[in-house]
Order: structure tokens, then C-alpha cells, then sequence
């Protein structure tokens, strides 16, 4: 059974680096390794370029000249589609809720430096800021195209499932994926990618916001599947969900502090408060819990983030 991707648009540079933790795998006892997906290669990294590479083409295919977006006021999602539209001299708008940072730090500060058209709505429904694209854009009268929050979409996902093809050609069999899972799309696109090229590995992600992800990432792992001509069996045993929320989406939690803080220490590396440090906490929680033998394999995917840092941290 061969997937058959559709057409992507070249943003990132492919592959990034795998890498092992050495000082934190002495520390627990097992072998981590990192996916460096925070270098993937446009603007601050991060996971985000790997869908925009599927949802941009797809814009571009369908002659789009203004992209919108949307996230909370220090979206990476939303910087980095800005970034890929001025990388791809496509127009973009950023209508974001107000809520969060909205100051000029962090992500915000990118966005002024690249010159982009942001718009807050003070609003908590996303269905409000999608009919506010649509009245913009109707207004500016040739094709737009929506990207949704976190590009999560079953388009958007394949970014992911291609993400673990490329892990399965650098080399090394992996027992664990681990990764943040904030609107769904990487989550699903790691867990479907393991269940075609990394049938070994057990694939866990740390939820860093309260939506019903065991029925958002099946929904679309489905619905990538079906975009890749795959007839697959989708169930809740394709991948385990770690609740490490903590006091709120985008609210800095104190493990997750911890875990941004250790890796800082140990490995001169760094995690962002919102997603990979909270993401890297329930990896520490699990070894902690003896979920990972001496000799396994454990592979976390570093997502990026890092302007978020420079406005929370
Ligand atoms: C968006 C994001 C995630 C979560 O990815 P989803 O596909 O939205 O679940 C993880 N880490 C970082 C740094 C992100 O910006």
C-alpha cells in the first residue's frame, strides 16, 4: 500500500537533524534522541512550515493571492505563514485573538519586523475570526485562501506523516515519537507516519490544550489517510494522549518551566513554555514512571517555539 502524497511547495530545509541527548539520557537511564525540527529552516524553525509546504501549494494551486491565518496574539503558526508568504511573495493577513501578549515582543516583534497586516479580534470563537476572513476577503475581491488555527487541517497533517518517512530514513529504529500536541495536525500526521514507516515505534503526545484531542487527532489521521489514497484502520490504539496542560493553554506550567530549564542546563538547548517544554515534561514523567527500558530508543520532536520564549519566558 503506497501513499500517494500530493503536490508541496518547497519553504523548509529537509531534513533536519536527529541528534542524541547525551547528557539527559544519562540522567534517565535511556537513550533520547531529538528531532530538530525547530531548525527547519525559515524564520525561528519550527513544525508549522512542514504543513504550510502542503496548505501553500494547495493555495497556490488554486490561484490564491491573499492568505489568511489565525492563532492567539504569539502564534508561531501565524509568524511563520507570514514568513512563508513573504518567502513566497504571496499577500497575508494575521487576524488573531486578542488574547495573550499583544505587545511588540516575541512573535509580534517578527511580525512588525516583516511588515505584516495583523488584526486582533477580541473574540473566543474561532468561527468569528473565519467569518471575518471571509468578509475581507470578499472585499478584496480575487482568491483568498484560510489556513485554520495550527494549520491543522487533514491537508496540513501530511507534513507530519512525511516527517516520519524522513525519521525512518535517517538511519535508527525508534520504540518511542514524542511530541506537543497543541491543535492536533503534527500529533496525527506523527501517528499515522509511524503506523506506515515506524510500525515499531509507541507514538504519545503531550496535549498542551483542553480540546478532545482523542477525537480530534483520529478524525484527522482519517482524513489524511483518505487525502493519501490509504485504506487504513484509524483507532484509539494508534497512539497514547498525555493530559500536560497544566493551568492553561499558553500558561506556563512549572514542569513545564522545569523540563525548559533542564534542557537549558543540560544540553544548551532551548524548549518554549507553551509546547515543548511542557511536551518535554511528560517525557520526563513517563521515564520517571519506568515507561522507557535502558536500551529503547526515544525520539522527542523539538517543534520550535522559541519566540514565544522571548515573550513568556
Ligand atoms: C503549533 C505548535 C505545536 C503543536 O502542533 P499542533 O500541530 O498545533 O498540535 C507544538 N510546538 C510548537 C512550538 C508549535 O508552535
Amino acid at each position: 500500500m503506497e501513499a500517494k502524497f500530493p503536490n508541496k511547495i518547497s519553504i523548509g530545509i529537509f531534513p533536519t537533524p536527529i541528534h542524541k541527548l547525551e547528557n539527559i539520557s544519562r540522567l534517565l537511564g535511556t537513550n533520547v534522541y531529538i528531532k530538530r525540527d525547530d531548525m527547519s529552516g525559515l524564520a525561528l524553525g519550527g513544525n508549522k512550515l512542514r504543513k504550510l509546504e502542503y496548505l501553500l501549494a494547495d493555495a497556490k494551486a488554486k490561484g490564491a493571492e491573499l492568505v489568511f491565518t489565525t492563532g492567539g496574539a504569539q502564534s508561531n503558526h501565524a509568524m511563520l505563514t507570514a514568513a512563508a508568504c513573504r518567502k513566497l511573495g504571496m499577500e497575508c493577513i494575521l487576524i488573531l485573538k486578542k488574547r495573550g501578549v499583544c505587545e511588540k515582543v516575541g512573535n509580534q516583534l517578527l511580525n512588525s519586523l516583516m511588515d505584516i497586516d495583523v488584526r486582533f479580534m477580541d473574540t473566543d470563537s474561532y468561527d468569528d475570526i473565519y467569518a471575518e476572513m471571509d468578509r475581507v476577503g470578499e472585499a478584496f475581491g480575487r482568491p483568498y485562501y484560510k489556513i485554520p488555527c495550527g494549520g491543522s487541517n487533514a491537508l496540513g497533517s501530511l507534513g507530519y506523516v512525511d516527517c516520519v518517512k524522513e525519521i525512518s530514513r535517517q538511519g535508527m529504529d525508534f520504540d518511542h515519537i514524542i511530541c506537543a500536541e497543541g491543535s492536533g495536525g503534527t500529533m496525527a500526521g506523527v501517528a499515522l507516519g509511524a503506523m506506515l514507516y515506524a510500525p515499531g515505534a509507541k507514538v504519545t503526545g503531550m496535549m498542551v490544550d483542553t480540546d478532545p484531542f482523542d477525537e480530534i487527532t483520529p478524525a484527522l489521521m482519517k482524513g489524511a489517510a483518505e487525502i493519501l489514497g490509504l485504506d487504513i484502520e484509524i483507532n484509539d490504539q494508534n497512539f497514547a494522549l498525555r493530559d500536560m496542560c497544566g493551568p492553561g493553554y499558553a500558561i506556563p506550567s512549572e514542569e513545564g518551566n522545569a523540563a525548559v530549564a533542564l534542557l537549558a542546563r543540560e544540553e544548551g538547548l532551548f524548549l518554549d513554555p507553551v509546547y515543548t517544554g511542557k511536551a518535554f515534561a511528560g517525557l520526563l514523567a513517563m521515564a520517571k514512571e519506568g515507561a522507557f527500558k535502558p536500551t529503547d530508543n526515544v525520539l522527542f520532536i523539538h517543534t520550535g517555539g522559541a519566540g514565544g520564549l522571548f515573550a513568556l519566558g
